[in-house]
């Protein structure tokens, strides 16, 4: 299709969750294709492998032919630039997501150039998914609690042991 309007939802991922999802399935009615862009962020120490977590994004969203999932080592607007993408999609949870994105969209802006715009579009996250985020399912996870009803069917997070410990 010409002109298709791709949108890149970069993040870590790790894991997806059902907030991530949402937001996917949300910007699926404004473009043609979501780019799942798994992003390697050196802030972060991931809990879990990048195959692993190509393996759980793929899983997640098998049935949806117009999203494909990506993992780049760079700048999100070089991987946009290189697939013709014009937008990026993001999640907001409340201010400090906000914080945050406000000063990536400054950056993006001052890289991006006048010439060669790449917009973000901000989704407010719904009600039910405020609370839910990667930490505090691998916090869950970390501690043997049951994490099924957070992320989406796919995500198979390997079974842990129950160990009680002895103080
Ligand atoms: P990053 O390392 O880029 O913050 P994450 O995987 O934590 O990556 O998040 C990717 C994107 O998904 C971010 O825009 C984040 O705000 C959004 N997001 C995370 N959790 C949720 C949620 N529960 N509901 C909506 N958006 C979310």
């Amino acid at each position: 299709m010409e002109n298709k309007k791709i949108a890149v939802f970069p993040g870590s991922f790790d894991p997806l969750t059902i907030g991530h999802k949402s937001i996917v399935l949300r910007a699926l009615t404004l473009f043609d294709e979501i780019v799942v862009l798994i992003g390697i962020n050196p802030t972060k120490k991931p809990m879990f492998s990048l195959e692993q977590r190509i393996e759980w994004c793929t899983a997640a969203f098998k049935d949806y032919t117009n999203v494909k999932v990506c993992m780049f080592n760079g700048l999100t607007i070089d991987f946009c630039k290189s697939i013709g993408a014009k937008y990026i999609i993001r999640g907001l949870r409340g201010s400090n997501d906000f914080e945050y994105e406000n000063m990536i969209n400054h950056a993006n802006k001052i890289m991006c150039g006048k010439d060669n715009t790449i917009e973000t579009i901000y989704f407010i996250t719904d009600n039910e998914y405020v609370g839910i985020s990667s930490s505090v399912v691998r916090e869950i996870y970390k501690h043997n609690g049951d994490i099924s009803s957070l992320v989406p069917i796919g995500v198979n997070l390997p079974k842990k042991e129950k160990t009680f410990e002895n103080f």
